[in-house]
This record gives structure tokens, C-alpha cells and sequence, in this order.
């Protein structure tokens, strides 16, 4: 059997052409969404991903504001800069990359977000939130796993969804959405036992650990969709030849680019036994920065009582 790839560029594309659209409308009703995105220190990641985050909002026609300061500002200046953005009228978004330098207490700065500017979905009140199903603001990658599922046609309701990895940021949320979405859900983490038989019993698997190609074939039920959030950066021969049973494609790849992606999910297995899978790359990554500019318009829409149901049309 060979599984069906869930193209997660292909889903990426069709939401922000749904996005640019419903900023069009709001735009021509006096309102444009804008988002705060807040870089402290010179961390080379995390300066990419905000220049991709600003860049991708510049493209859709949204406000952005890159606030770059250095890696020895403290708690008490983040804090205050955190109380303007909240009382800026045309900030409606606030994202704090993580992570934040060590001096700074980063639980302080995210719970001093405004629930209704965190669209990162962090704040205990977003948590809060998504656990008891009311309208707020959900954390952008286990949003994004939730449209590739239900863009890509694959049942929630009634089937056995195992999430392996218990993080605030993917895990749990991820859970949650999928028990909303009706599945039958299994959570598993560093101390599950028997991990494999478990993650077997999964019409859907969600494998979010950080852990280079850890699920393998004997993990997944034959026919089962997987969801690979993992993404790992194999950067030796050795390695590469420890996770690939056919190395020669990867070892290529490794000698021309200097590294090879991988997720938490074998990569040959998956396409063998999966019916469904996302690749690495290519899967659930593209979708990330899409939630989140779904999210800033979610939250403009929330403040102003003009909102919508869901993150984006159906
Ligand atoms: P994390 O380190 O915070 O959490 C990992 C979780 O996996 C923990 O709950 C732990 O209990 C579990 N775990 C670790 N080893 C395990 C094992 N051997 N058996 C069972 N469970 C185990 O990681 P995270 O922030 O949730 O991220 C997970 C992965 O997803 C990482 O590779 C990360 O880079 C990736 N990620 C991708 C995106 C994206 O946009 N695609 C976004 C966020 C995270």
C-alpha cells in the first residue's frame, strides 16, 4: 500500500487565499488586523521565523511591527512594553517569540498578553478556553494539524486519535482538538507504557515528540492517518544510515545541503503502512504561520464583536 500525502503547502495556499479575502472585506469596513511580533536577542532561529512571520503579514495586507531589542532587556521593561501593545488599538495581535533570554521570566510576559491579543493562544485564559470549547484563541500548530485533517476529508468523529507528546504548545492542545472534534483520544508521553501497541490503536496519530523518526512502522495501525509535527535536523552520515533503510537519497541530500529534515516518523515505514500521512517537510509546518495570521484576524474580529465561529471558512 502506498499512502496518500496530505500536502500541507497545497492547504497552506487555499487558507491564505481565504485569509486575504476576508482581510479584503474587513479592510473595506475600517479595519485592518495588525500583529506585534516581539524578537529579544539575536537568536539566528528565531530572527528567520519573525522575518517570515512580518513578511507573510505584509503579503496578506495586514499591519505588522517587528520590535527587535537586545538579549539583556528585562522582565520589568518586556513587561511594560507588553501593557503598550495591549493599549494600542491597532495592534490586535501579540506574539512573543520563544525563546526568550534567560534572565527574563517568560511565564510572567505571556500571562501579561491580553487573552484577547494572544495569538499564540498561551494565556492561561485561552487554555482555559479551548478546554471547556468557548470562542477564543487556539494555539497555531495543533490548529493547523485540525485543517489538514478536516480539509483533506479524514473522519474525526468516532475515531481512536492517539497524540504522542503531551506539550502546552502541541500535545495537549492537539488533544483537545481532536476531542472536540469528537475522536476518541489517547494521550501518550515519555512515561507511557508500551508506547508502540498504544499509538497501534490509532486511527489517527499524531506523533509530536521531538524525537528523529522514533515512530516506526510496528507503531502504526495499517490504514491509520499520521500527523508528523517532529521536525529534526539530521546533520551526519551516521545518523542518516541509523534512521533510513535505503540511505542513499538522504546521504545525497546530506552532502549537498548539509542536513537532511526529519520528523518524529519513519519516514519509508509511514508511506508502507499509513493510509494517510504528512511528510517532513512539507506537512504540518507550512500551516503554523498560517493559523497564526488566521489568528490575528480572528482576534481583530473578537475584539470588535464581529466575529466568526470558526478560525476559517469552511
Ligand atoms: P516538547 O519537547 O515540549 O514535548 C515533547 C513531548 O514528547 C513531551 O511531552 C514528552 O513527554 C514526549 N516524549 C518525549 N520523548 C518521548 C518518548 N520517548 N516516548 C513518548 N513520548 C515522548 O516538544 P514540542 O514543543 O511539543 O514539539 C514536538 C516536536 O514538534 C518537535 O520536534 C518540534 O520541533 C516540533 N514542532 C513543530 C512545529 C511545526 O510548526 N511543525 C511547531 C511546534 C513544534
Amino acid at each position: 500500500m502506498t499512502a496518500r500525502i496530505l500536502d500541507g503547502t497545497k492547504i497552506r495556499d487555499t487558507i491564505m487565499e481565504e485569509l486575504a479575502e476576508q482581510i479584503r472585506d474587513l479592510k473595506g469596513a475600517g479595519i485592518t488586523p495588525g500583529l506585534a511580533a516581539v524578537l529579544v536577542g539575536e537568536n539566528p532561529a528565531s530572527q528567520i521565523y519573525v522575518r517570515s512571520k512580518v513578511k507573510t503579514c505584509e503579503s496578506l495586507g495586514l499591519h505588522s511591527e517587528k520590535i527587535e531589542w537586545p538579549a539583556d532587556t528585562s522582565t520589568e521593561r518586556l513587561l511594560q512594553l507588553v501593557r503598550d501593545l495591549n493599549s494600542r488599538d491597532e495592534i490586535d495581535g501579540i506574539l512573543v517569540q520563544l525563546p526568550l533570554p534567560p534572565q527574563v521570566d517568560t511565564k510572567a510576559i505571556l500571562e501579561a498578553v491580553s487573552p484577547s491579543k494572544d495569538v499564540d493562544g498561551f494565556h492561561p485564559v485561552n487554555i482555559g478556553n479551548l478546554v471547556s470549547g468557548r470562542l477564543g484563541l487556539v494555539p497555531c500548530t495543533p490548529a493547523g494539524i485540525i485543517e489538514v485533517l478536516r480539509r483533506s476529508g479524514i473522519t474525526m468523529q468516532g475515531a481512536r486519535a492517539v497524540v504522542i507528546g503531551r506539550s502546552d504548545i502541541v500535545g495537549k492542545p492537539v488533544a483537545m482538538l481532536l476531542l472536540h472534534n469528537h475522536a476518541t483520544v489517547t494521550i501518550c508521553h515519555s512515561k507511557t507504557r508500551d508506547l508502540a501497541t498504544v499509538a497501534r490503536e490509532g486511527d489517527i496519530l499524531v506523533a509530536a515528540m521531538g524525537k528523529a523518526a522514533f515512530v516506526t512502522g510496528e507503531f502504526i495501525k495499517p490504514g491509520a492517518t499520521v500527523i508528523d509535527v517532529g521536525i529534526n535536523r539530521l546533520t551526519t552520515e551516521e545518523e542518516v544510515r541509523r534512521i533510513f533503510h535505503d540511505p542513499a537519497p538522504p546521504l545525497e541530500k546530506l552532502r549537498s545541503k548539509g542536513s537532511v529534515l526529519v520528523g518524529d516518523v519513519q519516514p519509508e515505514d509511514v508511506q508502507e503502512k499509513a493510509g494517510a500521512y504528512t511528510p517532513v517537510p512539507g506537512g504540518v509546518g507550512p500551516l503554523t504561520i498560517a493559523m497564526l495570521m488566521a489568528n490575528t484576524v480572528q482576534a481583530a474580529r473578537l475584539r470588535r464583536g464581529v466575529h466568526r465561529a470558526r478560525l476559517v471558512d469552511d
